[in-house]
């Protein structure tokens, strides 16, 4: 059950909640201060020079701010936004159709940058730099090329895997950034703004378990607060407290540490191959899962906690988890102490 919490595809009931909750402002979009610091003058200057903003590239993993923060900007700078994703641009004349609808200093927002074609890539480069777009019209002896011109517009990349991005792609956005988990503070602080926008009742010890548990991401918080207000109705008063937090995502598979079943499920998988790293393909099908959701969804959290670290010849368990995961059994030698402080 924890797995599909984790992924936004095919999740309409997500998608309207994040909707709702989505911060209109800077002053509403808690945390990551350094970024929004910077958002905040590259905003200011460009409006002072009357000129649209950098084109800007967000990696980091699903459910951290990436889509709120372009909104953000495009209200910030008085602007529209248009919004697609990458595997939805599949040919020349779809991209051609978007940047032409486009107004000066619009924000065109691409979702999954990384899974763009290389064809899509290429017309991107002239739209980006000179904004103009060459089209090839016919084929063969009759082939022409039209040049379209385009109203200059903002290009707002997001991805959860930069390092599928082609050098020359990458170099073209002025601005990038990574967006890291979030501290459990500022989790804390958004399920209390979400709970109020939400009419939700919630005590300051329940919204702490939540924020402990959400793996450091703003989308399960404001996932887990739903499910919990329905549990607080029909197993209790209606308020979210500590027991109900509790008792709620134990029920969802979520352990105390914010680990859900999957994640455990590849702990255990590296645990019981210790000794060997793990491949990635070998461990998708041990644990029946894509290998991409593997890296972009689980791993980087297992990662930052300290409880996987990747080897030149696959994934190994840290000692951390063999603490907290493992069977008595110690590490072999060659891991033991490394990864301690992951
Ligand atoms: P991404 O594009 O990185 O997958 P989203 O921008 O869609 O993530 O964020 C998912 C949801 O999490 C948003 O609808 C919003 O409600 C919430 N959210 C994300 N970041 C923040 C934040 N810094 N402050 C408050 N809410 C946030």
């Amino acid at each position: 059950m924890t797995e599909t919490i984790l992924t936004r595809e095919g999740q309409p009931e997500d998608l309207a909640l994040d909707q709702t909750l989505r911060p209109k402002r800077f002053d509403d979009f808690i945390g990551q201060d350094r970024i929004k610091e910077n958002l905040r003058i590259y905003i200011q200057a460009a409006k002072k020079r009357q000129e649209p903003l950098d084109h800007l590239l967000f990696s980091g993993p699903p459910g951290l701010g990436k889509t709120t923060l372009a909104s953000i900007i495009a209200h910030e700078m008085g602007v529209e936004i248009k919004a697609t994703s990458g595997p939805a641009i599949e040919k020349a004349g779809d991209l051609a159709g978007l940047l032409t609808k486009l107004q000066e200093k619009d924000v065109l927002f691409i979702d999954e940058i990384h899974r763009i074609s290389a064809t899509v890539e290429e017309y991107l480069y002239s739209a980006m730099e000179d904004y103009v777009i060459d089209i090839i019209l016919d084929q063969g002896p009759s082939a022409r090329s039209v040049r379209i011109p385009l109203q200059r517009f903002t290009l707002v990349g997001s991805t959860t895997r930069e390092g599928l991005l082609s050098a020359p792609f990458r170099s073209r956005f002025g601005v990038v950034e990574r967006l890291d988990f979030y501290p459990w503070e500022d989790l804390f602080e958004i399920a209390r703004n979400s709970a109020r926008a939400l009419g939700i009742r919630m005590d300051d010890a329940g919204a702490e378990v939540i924020a402990k548990r959400s793996r450091g991401t703003p989308r399960l918080v404001n996932r887990f607060l739903r499910r919990l207000r329905d549990m607080a109705e029909v197993l209790g008063d209606g308020v979210i407290t500590e027991k109900v937090a509790r008792e709620g995502l134990d029920r969802l598979g979520v352990d105390p540490r914010g680990l859900g079943e999957m994640d455990r499920r590849l702990l255990e998988a590296l645990l019981r191959h210790r000794g060997q790293p793990v491949g990635l393909k070998t461990l998708a099908v041990v644990v029946g899962e894509e290998e991409s959701t593997i890296e972009d969804v689980y791993e980087p959290f297992l990662i930052q906690a300290g409880y996987v670290a990747k080897t030149p010849r696959g994934r190994v368990p840290t000692e951390k988890a063999l603490e907290d995961y493992g069977d008595g059994q110690p590490l072999p030698p060659g891991q033991r102490g490394l990864f301690k402080d992951g």
